[in-house]
């Protein structure tokens, strides 16, 4: 490798940075979301004691033999009708051959010649534009050990190995070169991610590693037909190290064309401390991996699988539940992405529609009130102390005027860090709404009277000086007082005054 490749990009011109153009293509692994591993009954449950979760068969001991995950293959072939893939007929494993001391086997169990589906496709957004991603293929295979060259005493002396991920059903992911700038590759990599939490085929958690992300990137002088040499960057596995990576990238490649010099085809990997892509090797090519069938293991044939009750049994994806919120819900596009970001903040939204809760106020409510609470406890929608009854009991108290909506918002605070009910709260702390309209205007006649100054301007002509009447009345009834009726005795009262 020689040193230039691994100093920082010099700073290259905007107008020279126009003129070239990124060409992109994501591999993603994502995690199946089974409780046993692709091809024996170990556990896949994260964080358990280290080489715990082992057998035979993911040890690659001699004699063992593999069956295949029914229900791996199950939530492969969902992911695949998600992305809009056609399932292929035939399938097959091979043994990826090379070593590696977090592979026992010495290979890696991986769909090669025959992949499970081709063809697919994504639509993705960046600022309002809309774009079509194709997807050359999806194919299952299995995932390595963990090696530990940190955290022991003497790591400065040992590496350490976990084999508990050995054997940990896969599926890869891999994009065409259809994406071009870094922020279409964050937006296919969310998407993807949402499609795949929808789906109930992977729970996409970054931190523990059940979704990865490596890049290709290369890049030409705009309008030119062929394709530079691409680099594979690998471990971009948040969407800040996606972004960072790619923008790095793709500067490091346009400043060594511009200076002369030729890109080399290899793969890089993303220094996260150091915020640049180092040379990791040179690109291995697919004979270098000696791809053959692996014997212990059968054919798919798709046509013996029910993909059409697959089809039929697939969760409503994430675009679809977005039309159908506006349609059914009569909300905002706004609102429906905010509520479908995730499903399972969608769920919350419909539990909370079918509880009786204005489908309007629920969305706003939700978007406003729950997240900022939610963010600022650090806290997941899935164990948000209000329920979804408990937020519809509220709103349905707001709707029906029995408390007003700012002593909706004291109650909602009160719930989400007590966790008791609306209903509770409003009667100990005296919430109720005031309408008694005979106690509003003598509230309104002591406010009046009070403001001998400010009636004078309202006389006058100054009309903004009844919202200050409307927040004395307001600030007397704790914020409890029906606002129309405020609104009818302060017009009342300095009409005669
Ligand atoms: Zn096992």
């Amino acid at each position: 490798m020689s040193r230039a490749t691994t100093e920082a990009p010099p700073q290259i011109a905007p107008e020279v940075l126009n003129r070239y153009e990124a060409v992109i293509g994501l591999e993603v692994h994502a995690q199946l979301e089974t409780l046993t591993k692709a091809f024996c009954g170990c556990s896949t449950n994260f964080g358990d004691a280290p080489n715990s979760n082992t057998c035979p068969v993911c040890l690659g001991l001699p004699g063992a033999l593999p069956v295949l995950n029914k229900k791996a293959l199950e939530l492969a072939l969902r992911a695949s009708l998600a992305i809009n893939c056609t399932i292929q007929e035939r399938s097959r494993f091979a043994r990826k051959n090379y070593f590696y001391p977090d592979l026992p086997k010495g290979y890696q169990i991986s769909m090669y010649e025959l992949p499970l589906a081709t063809q697919g496709w994504l639509d993705i957004e960046v600022e309002g534009a809309h774009k079509r991603i194709g997807i050359t293929r999806l194919h299952m295979e299995d995932d390595a050990g963990k090696s530990l060259h940190e955290g022991f005493a003497d790591s400065d002396r040992w590496s350490y190995i976990d084999f508990n991920r050995c054997g940990v059903p896969l599926i890869e992911i891999v994009s065409e070169p259809d994406l071009r700038t870094p922020a279409e590759a964050y937006a296919y990599l969310n998407t993807l991610k949402q499609i795949l939490e929808y789906m109930e085929v992977s729970d996409c958690n970054m931190e523990q590693g059940s979704l990865r992300c490596d890049a290709n990137v290369s890049v030409r002088l705009r309008g030119a037909p062929k394709f530079g040499t691409k680099a594979e960057v690998k471990n971009l596995n948040s969407f800040r190290y996606l972004s960072h990576a790619l923008e790095y990238e793709i500067e490091r490649q346009i400043g060594i064309l511009e200076s002369g010099g030729t890109i080399a085809q290899e793969t890089r990997l993303w220094n996260v401390a150091a915020g640049r892509t180092d040379p990791m090797r040179s690109k291995e090519f697919a004979h270098d991996y000696r791809y053959f069938p692996d014997p212990d293991l059968l054919p798919v044939s798709a046509s013996h699988l029910n993909v059409e009750g697959i089809r039929l049994s697939m969760p409503e994806l994430p675009a679809a539940k977005l039309d159908r919120f506006q349609r059914e819900h009569g909300i905002t596009p706004y609102d429906a992405g905010v509520l479908t970001a995730t499903r399972s903040l969608a769920d919350y939204f419909e539990a909370a529609v079918r509880s009786g809760a204005p489908a309007k106020a629920a969305a706003n409510w939700i978007s406003v009130e729950l997240l900022r609470r939610l963010n600022e406890t650090g806290k997941n929608i899935t164990d948000c102390p209000v329920r979804p009854e408990g937020l519809a009991e509220l709103l349905k108290k707001i709707e029906s005027k029995e408390i007003t909506t700012a002593s909706g918002k004291k109650v909602f605070a009160t719930m989400f860090e007590t966790g008791k009910s609306a209903s509770q709260i409003v009667a100990a702390e005296g919430l109720a709404q005031i309408s008694d309209s005979g106690a509003i205007e003598e509230i309104a006649r002591a406010v009046v009277a009070k403001s001998p100054d400010n009636v004078a301007k309202y006389r006058s002509g100054n009309e903004g000086v009844f919202k200050f009447f409307v927040g004395q009345v307001m600030r007397e009834t704790r914020g409890q007082a029906n606002p129309q009726l405020v609104n009818e005795a302060l017009k009342k009262v300095l009409a005669e005054s």
